[in-house]
């Protein structure tokens, strides 16, 4: 499968995509984990990065796309998480390789804001959840592990992203609805629901595929 997951930050992509890698076999490609592995390791493109994450603004089209660009070049099961998120990154996924879904993640602008600010992430196994299931605990249900906040879920990085996504990352809604391939999903709401609903649209997606093949042989 080669899928595109759109949505606003803290829409729920990266958990949906956590959900759909394992289920679906496809490698989870997303620009965000990559860049903040970069970071991390203090490459030179991490050094570049920072500073546009960290003031919530969208790193330069070229930067993302030659990291993206080699990943998906041979690849045929990926689900792009966090990218394209400009027209210039859209138009250069289309030059390497043909797209067969979009799944849009729709959510009330007004419950971002709580989501991203009471987002914590575990340290040893990256999964993430959020302070009002805590109750309180500072460990990760899963595996114990130390939770953290990632530097730019504070609220004024949070407004900017918002921004950048208003303004940059939500043409591509009708980019994609031109091309056929937009599907909007309902994701405001328990993530499990979500995933139910994403399922189905994926496992519709092997059938349709399976009968037009059919039909060309009959
Ligand atoms: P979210 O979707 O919750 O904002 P991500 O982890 O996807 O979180 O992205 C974090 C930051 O990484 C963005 O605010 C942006 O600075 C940078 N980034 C990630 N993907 C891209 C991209 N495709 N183009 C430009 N910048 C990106
Ligand atoms: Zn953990």
């Amino acid at each position: 499968m080669k899928i595109i997951l759109l949505g606003a930050p803290g829409a729920g992509k990266g958990t949906q995509a956590v959900k759909i890698a394992a289920k679906f076999n496809a490698a989870h490609v997303s620009t965000g984990d990559l860049l903040r592995k970069n970071i991390k390791e203090g490459t030179e493109l991490g050094k570049k990065a920072k500073e546009y994450m960290d003031a919530g603004r969208l790193v330069p089209d070229e930067l993302v796309i030659a990291l993206v660009a080699d990943v998906i070049k041979d690849a045929d099961s990926f689900l792009l998480d966090g990218f394209p998120r400009t027209i210039e990154q859209a138009k250069a996924v289309d030059r390497i390789t043909e797209i067969e879904k979009v799944l849009n993640l729709q959510i009330d602008e007004t419950l971002l804001m709580d989501r991203l600010t009471g987002r914590r992430v575990c340290k040893e196994c990256a999964a993430v959840t959020h302070i009002t299931l805590l109750n309180g605990a500072d460990k990760c249900a899963l595996c114990g592990g130390s939770l953290y906040q990632r530097s730019d879920d504070n609220e004024t990085t949070v407004k900017s992203r918002m921004e950048a996504y208003y303004k940059q990352t939500a043409p591509l809604i009708e980019y994609y609805e031109k091309q056929n391939k937009l599907i909007n999903v309902n994701s405001g709401r328990d993530s499990a629901d979500v995933f139910k609903d994403i399922e189905k649209i994926l496992m519709q997606r092997s059938v349709n595929r399976v009968s037009a093949a059919e039909k060309k042989y009959n």
